[in-house]
C-alpha cells in the first residue's frame, strides 16, 4: 500500500505550546501531570500514533485513539476529560502488541513505542505525586522492522534513501533486519527501475524533491517519508559514518560520490532516529555498480512476473517455481539474484560451477540439503541481539547456526572448498553457548532458567539454595499442621503475600489464640480463610527470594556476556551466513535441474541468442499440475537478431516470447535454465512490454500506457538489449496500430540493433522481413480440422496464414449467430481486399443486412432410438443377473450388430 506521509525530521516543540490533533492548546492550562507528559512526547511524534504504556496496555489518546480504533477494529472508549473535553482513548496489552503494530504499519501507519522509563516504585521515591518518566525508544516505520512475526522471513525488507546532488542522484539501502548495507550511483531516470528492483518498504527523500520523487515512490507500493534536506548533507554524514563503523573516513570502504554519501547519511541518519540511537548491527557499506547488473525496468519486472504476480503475489511468479531453497538467508539471497542478473562473465561462471558441481554430485547433494535445513535465521537473531530486542532463543540460534554450518563445512570435503573457511570459523564460540545454555532456552531472558547447570558454580549454588528453600517450605506443612493439630492446614503462595500459611476459618480460632499465637502471626481473613505466617517461614522466604535474585541477576549477566561476544564476532557471522545462503541456492537450483530436466546454459560475450527445446517454466508447471504437456520450442537469434512472430490468439505466442526472456534472465542469475541447450551472449537490458494492458488505477488510457512504455524502449535500448513486444499497437485502430508497430520494428531493427521478438496479429507486417537484413518470420502452428483450430503449440519458420480470429472466437462461445456472421464480413472483406476494390465501408454497405441472416435452426424434436426406448422401460432392480444379461445381447441386437 502506497503511503504518502509528510514526514519532516525536526522536532518542533516550542516552549508552552503543544500540539495534538491540529489543536493547539497551552500547556498551562489544568491538564493532569499525565496528560502533560503525553502531550509533550506526542508533540515530538506528530505524524506517529503513540503508544503509550502504561502499565500492561499501550493506551492511545485523542485522535490517535480514533485512527487506531477503527484500524485495529478495537473498542474506542474514554479516560477523563482533558479542557473540559472527553478524552478518547483506547488501548492494546502489551504482549499482544506486535500484531496491532503490524496491521498498523500495513496500513500505512507509522509507531512512536513510548516505555515507562522507571518503575513506579522509583517514580514514587522522587515525590508523592511524580509521573513515571516515559519516552519514545523506538519509531516503527514500514522499513525499520526487526520482529520475526512483522517480516516475511524469505524476503529481504530493504529500507532506501534516493540522493540527488546536482545531476547526480545515488540510492542507499539497507535491511536492518540482516545487516545489509549498500549504495549505488543512480540517475533520476533510473530510479524507478531500481526501486522496482529492490521492492524497498520505505525511501527516504529529501523534502527538496520529496514533490517530484514521491509519485516514483508510490508506483511501486512502498511508503515515501520526507526528511530535512540537512540529512542528506555530506558533511554530516560523513560524520555519521565515522561514528557508527569506526573508521576515519566513509573512503575507507570505496570512493563515494557526494550524492552516494548524502544518501547513505541520510539512512543512517534516520536509523538512529527511529531506533533511538540503538543502531542496527550495519555490515560496512559496499558499493554497487549497475553496470554489474542487467537492466530490468518495473514494467518489465511486473510483465515477466519475476518476484511478484501480476496481482502482487509471490504463486505463479517465476520465483515461487525455482524456489528450492531450504533456509531463510538462501531464498533471500535467490530472490536478490533473480532481481539482479549479472552481466559479469566470472560471477555467472562461478556460481554455475557451484551449481553445477552439485547437479554432478547427487548424494553430496541430498545431503547438504539435510544440513542446510537445520541452520536457523542467523542473520535476525543477530539483528535483533544488536539492537537490544534478543533473548536467549536469539543466542542459541546463533550456536545452532555455526553447529548447522560445521556440519555442512564437514560434507564439503573439498566442493565449494571457497566457503569453507567462514564455515568453520566460529567454532570457539559455538561451544561457549553450547556450555552455556539450556537445551530450549526461553524467549525473554527476564525470568532467567537459560544457563544450562554446570556454567556458573555461583549460579548453581544460589539455585540450589532456592530450590531447596522451596522443598523446606513443603515440609514445614507437615511440621505446622502438627504444631496446631490442624490437618488440613496449606502452605501456599501468591505474589502479594508471597508464602503464608491458610486454614479454614473453623480452624483459626485456636491458631489467633495463645499459646499457638506465638509462633503463627495473623496476616489476612478472607471470606472462607484465614492466613498466617511464621517467623521461620518469613526468614525462609527471604533466603529463597534473594537466592532467587540474585541467580537471575547473574544469568543476565551472562545473558550480557554472551550476547557481547557474539557481537564481536559480528563480521565473521556474516561470512558465515553468506556463505550458508550461496551453498543453499547451489544446492536448490542444482536440484531443480536435476529434477526438472535443466540444462547449463554456455554464455558468451558475443550476440547469439541460440535455444533448443527451451520451455516456461510457470506454463510448464502450470500445465503439469492438469496433465498436459508442454511443447518445447527453439529460438534462434544471432545474425538474424529479431522475428517476427505471427499466430492466432491462444496458439502460444505470449508464452514464447516471455520464455526466452525468463532463459535470458535465469542465465544471468547464474542459473541453469528450462532448455535442452542454450548459448546466449550477455544481455545488458531486458525489455517487455504487452499491448494495450488495462492501467485504470493509475488512470492513464490503455493506449497511453502502451505509447509510453513503448517509447522508453525505443528510446532506452542498447545493442546488447533484449526486447520482447507483444501486439504492439493492438490499443487503437487497425491502421494506426499497424503503422506503429511498423515503424517501432523498423526502429528496433536499424537504431537500436538489439535482439528482439516480436509478436503481432498484423499480418501485413511479415511482408517486412524480405526488407529488412535481420528479420525473420516465425509462426505458432495451428491445425484446422473441420472448421475448429488445433493449438500444437509449435514456434516454426515462416508467417501464419491466417488469423483464425473467428475460429477461436468459437471455441469462446460466441453464438453460433455471430460467428457464421463474422464468416460472411471476414469473406467479403477478404475478397475486396484479394480484388484490391472500394473502401471497407462502401464493401460493408454491399452486405446483406444481419437481421436478413437466417436465424439459428430451432432444435429438432429428438427422436429417440430402439435402444433407448427399450431402456427406458427397464427397472434394474428387479432384474436377476441372468435377465440383464439377456437384456444386453437384446440391445445390442436392436443395434443391429449382433455379437
Ligand atoms: P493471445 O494472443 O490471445 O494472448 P497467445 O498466442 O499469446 O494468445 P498464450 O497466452 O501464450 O497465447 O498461450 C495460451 C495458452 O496456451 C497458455 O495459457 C497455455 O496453456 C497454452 N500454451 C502456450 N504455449 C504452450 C506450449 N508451448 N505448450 C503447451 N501449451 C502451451
Amino acid at each position: 500500500m502506497a503511503l504518502q506521509q509528510k514526514l519532516l525530521w525536526q522536532p518542533d516543540v516550542s516552549d508552552d505550546t503543544v500540539h495534538h490533533g491540529g489543536r493547539e492548546m497551552s500547556s498551562k492550562a489544568a491538564v493532569t501531570p499525565m496528560m502533560a507528559q503525553y502531550l509533550e512526547i506526542k508533540a515530538e511524534y506528530p505524524d506517529a500514533l503513540l503508544f503509550y504504556r502504561m502499565g500492561d496496555f499501550y493506551e492511545l489518546f485523542f485522535d490517535d485513539a480514533v485512527a487506531a480504533a477503527a484500524a485495529l477494529d478495537i473498542a474506542l472508549t474514554k479516560r477523563g476529560k482533558h479542557l473540559g473535553e472527553d478524552i478518547a482513548m483506547c488501548g492494546v496489552p502489551v504482549h499482544a502488541a506486535e500484531g496491532y503494530l503490524l496491521t498498523l504499519i500495513r496500513k500505512g501507519f507509522r509507531v512512536a513505542v513510548g516505555e515507562q522509563l522507571e518503575s513506579p516504585e522509583e517514580a514514587k521515591k522522587r515525590g508523592y505525586k511524580a509521573v513515571v518518566k516515559r519516552g519514545v525508544v523506538r519509531l516503527v516505520t514500514p522499513g525499520t522492522l526487526t520482529e520475526d512475526t512483522l517480516l516475511e522471513a524469505r524476503r529481504n525488507n530493504f529500507l532506501c534513501a534516493y540522493a540527488l546532488v546536482r545531476d547526480e542522484g545515488a540510492l542507499a539501502w539497507a535491511d536492518v533486519s540482516t545487516g545489509e548495507l549498500r549504495v549505488s550511483p543512480c540517475p533520476r531516470v533510473k530510479l524507478g527501475p531500481e526501486l522496482a528492483r529492490l521492492a524497498p518498504a520505505e525511501v527516504l527523500l529529501s523534502e527538496t524533491t520529496y514533490g517530484e520523487l514521491e509519485p516514483v515512490v508510490s508506483e511501486i507500493g512502498a511508503a515515501a517519508t520526507e526528511m530535512v534536506r540537512g540529512a542528506f548533507d555530506s558533511d554530516q554524514a560523513a560524520q555519521l559514518g565515522k561514528r557508527i563503523f569506526g573508521v576515519a573516513s566513509l573512503d575507507v570502504f570505496a570512493p563515494f560520490t557526494r550524492a552516494e554519501t548524502g544518501a547513505l547519511g541520510a539512512l543512517l541518519n534516520y536509523l538512529e532516529l527511529t531506533q533511538k540511537g540503538k543502531l542496527p548491527l550495519l555490515r560496512p557499506p559496499v558499493r554497487e555498480l549497475q553496470r554489474g547488473t542487467v537492466e530490468i525496468d518495473a514494467a518489465t519486472r511486473r510483465n515477466l512476473e519475476l518476484t511478484r504476480s501480476l496481482s502482487g503475489e509471490k504463486s505463479g511468479t517465476l520465483l515461487s517455481v525455482i524456489d528450492r531453497s531450504v533456509t531463510a538467508c538462501g531464498a533471500r539471497l535467490l530472490e536478490r539474484r533473480l532481481s539482479a542478473p549479472s552481466r559479469d562473465l566470472d560471477v555467472i561462471r562461478q556460481r554455475q560451477d557451484e551449481t553445477g558441481t552439485l547437479f554432478d554430485h547427487g548424494m553430496l547433494r541430498k545431503d547438504l540439503r539435510t544440513a542446510l535445513r537445520d541452520y536457523p535465521d542467523l542473520d535476525r537473531a543477530l539483528s535483533r541481539l544488536a539492537l537490544e530486542r534478543g533473548g536467549p532463543r536469539d543466542l542459541g540460534m546463533i550456536g545452532r547456526a555455526i553447529a548447522a554450518a560445521e556440519r555442512v563445512a564437514g560434507l564439503l570435503q573439498g566442493a565449494l572448498a571457497d566457503y569453507a573457511p567462514a564455515l568453520t570459523a566460529l567454532g570457539d564460540l559455538a561451544t561457549l553457548l553450547d556450555d552455556a545454555l539450556v537445551a530450549e532456552p526461553p524467549l525473554l531472558a527476564r525470568d532467567g532458567g537459560f544457563v544450562a547447570t554446570g556454567y556458573s558454580e555461583e549460579l548453581d549454588e544460589l539455585r540450589k539454595l532456592r530450590d531447596e528453600g522451596r522443598g523446606v517450605v513443603a515440609s514445614m506443612q507437615a511440621t505446622y499442621a502438627e504444631l496446631a493439630g490442624v490437618t488440613t492446614l496449606k502452605i501456599k503462595h501468591n505474589n502479594v503475600l508471597g508464602y503464608f500459611i491458610e486454614t479454614t476459618a473453623t480452624h483459626a480460632e485456636k491458631m489467633l489464640g495463645a499459646p499457638l499465637s506465638e509462633t503463627f502471626i495473623h496476616r489476612q481473613t478472607t471470606a472462607n480463610a484465614v492466613r498466617f505466617t511464621t517467623v521461620e517461614l518469613s526468614k525462609l522466604e527471604t533466603k529463597i527470594l534473594s537466592a532467587g535474585a540474585d541467580a537471575t541477576a547473574i544469568e543476565l549477566g551472562v545473558f550480557g556476556e554472551l550476547r557481547n561476544k557474539i557481537l564481536a564476532q559480528a563480521e565473521a557471522l556474516g561470512a558465515l551466513s553468506d556463505a550458508m545462503a550461496a551453498i543453499d541456492v547451489a544446492a536448490s537450483q542444482a536440484d531443480l535441474a536435476a529434477r526438472s530436466g535443466w540444462s547449463r546454459p554456455e554464455l558468451t560475450e558475443g550476440r547469439e541468442f541460440e535455444i533448443e527445446g527451451g520451455r516456461h517454466p510457470v506454463v510448464e508447471a502450470a500445465l503439469d499440475a492438469s496433465g498436459e504437456p508442454f511443447v518445447a520450442n527453439d529460438c534462434h537469434l544471432g545474425e538474424t537478431r529479431m522475428w517476427l512472430i505471427t499466430g492466432p490468439n491462444m496458439a502460444g505466442k505470449s508464452t514464447f516470447l516471455r520464455q526466452n526472456a525468463l532463459i535470458a534472465v535465469l542465465a544471468q542469475m547464474g542459473g541453469f535454465v528450462p532448455a535442452r541447450r542454450a548459448k546466449l551472449g550477455l544481455v545488458s537490458q531486458v525489455f517487455s512490454r504487452v499491448g494495450a494492458s488495462d492501467d485504470l488505477a493509475r488512470g492513464r488510457s490503455t493506449f497511453m500506457v502502451e505509447m509510453v512504455e513503448t517509447a522508453a524502449i525505443l528510446n532506452q535500448a542498447d545493442d546488447r538489449a533484449l526486447v520482447i513486444l507483444d501486439e504492439i499497437g493492438r490499443g487503437t485502430s487497425t491502421y494506426d496500430g499497424l503503422s506503429i508497430a511498423w515503424a517501432s520494428l523498423e526502429h528496433l531493427h536499424d537504431v537500436n540493433g538489439c535482439r528482439a521478438l516480436f509478436a503481432t496479429h498484423y499480418h501485413e507486417m511479415t511482408a517486412l522481413s524480405a526488407k529488412l537484413d535481420h528479420v525473420d518470420n516465425a509462426t505458432v502452428a495451428v491445425k484446422e480440422h473441420e472448421g475448429e483450430v488445433i493449438f500444437l503449440h509449435e514456434v516454426r519458420q515462416g508467417a501464419a496464414d491466417r488469423s483464425y480470429g473467428v475460429q477461436v472466437a468459437k471455441l469462446a462461445g460466441l453464438p453460433t449467430r455471430v460467428i457464421d456472421r463474422a464468416r460472411v464480413v471476414l469473406e467479403a472483406l477478404e475478397k475486396g481486399e484479394r480484388e484490391g476494390g472500394g473502401t471497407r465501408t462502401a464493401l460493408i454497405d454491399d452486405l446483406p443486412l444481419f437481421a436478413a441472416s437466417p436465424a439459428p435452426a430451432p432444435v429438432a424434436a429428438l427422436e429417440t432410438s430402439d435402444v433407448e426406448e427399450k431402456l427406458a422401460q427397464i427397472h434394474p432392480d428387479e432384474l436377476t443377473a441372468k435377465e440383464a444379461l439377456d437384456l444386453i445381447y437384446e440391445l445390442k441386437s436392436l443395434l443391429g450388430r449382433g455379437h
